[in-house]
């Protein structure tokens, strides 16, 4: 499929409506989307019935304020599905609802198709799905949990925040996170901000 590229046309004021994703005061105006090749990474989520991307890496963070927004927010409804972007093993478990992430997941993929180990950030879930514990082996488009606003999202301000950290794994610490815009093949009903 060739890529295509146009001006999402929705207003911001559409997205302020959601009750506020926690982390975009960055973010004003529409982006150019540039992707939809219908390649890249699996979008992490179940793009129906709302589907508001936030192109907000390196934005502001409520946790670590201007400039520390490790990821993007994607903007849904309650309980929309959360999916493993690709092959790999749910390595750490968020579960303390007054910490940042609230209930998330930390992905590892040792080995995808195209480059090295990639560790995924998923947080302000709803729950997790049924069955899934630290260990647990998921493959592309399984359903690992729902959307949420746990953690320290705007209560009401349902969406998934995401992160893409490339990079052997480290005793201490994590890989660097990386902007998943350009790495996410986003559907064509998102709205890109
Ligand atoms: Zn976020």
């Amino acid at each position: 499929m060739a890529a295509v590229t146009f001006l999402v046309t929705a207003s911001f004021g559409s997205a302020a409506a959601l009750g506020g994703i926690s982390d975009a005061g960055e973010v004003g105006s529409p982006a150019e989307r540039v992707i939809t090749t219908g390649e890249g990474l699996l979008f992490p989520i179940d793009p129906s019935p709302m589907c508001e991307v936030f192109d907000n890496f390196g934005g502001h963070s409520k946790a670590r304020g201007s400039g520390g927004h490790q990821g993007l927010d994607i903007g849904a409804t309650e309980g929309q599905e959360v999916y493993a972007v690709a092959d790999g093993v749910l390595e750490i478990q968020h579960t303390d609802l007054d910490s940042a992430p609230g209930l998330g997941w930390r992905l590892w993929v040792d080995d995808p198709v195209d480059g090295g180990p990639v560790q995924y950030r998923y947080y302000h879930l709803a729950s997790f799905a049924d069955g899934l514990e630290v260990g647990s082996l998921v493959t592309k488009g399984q359903v690992i949990g729902y959307v949420g606003d746990t953690g320290n999202a705007t209560p009401g301000g349902h969406h998934l925040h995401f992160e893409v950290r490339p990079g052997e794994k480290q005793r201490y610490g994590s890989p660097e996170p990386v902007d998943p815009v350009p790495l996410l093949d986003i559907p064509t009903t998102c709205n890109l901000y």
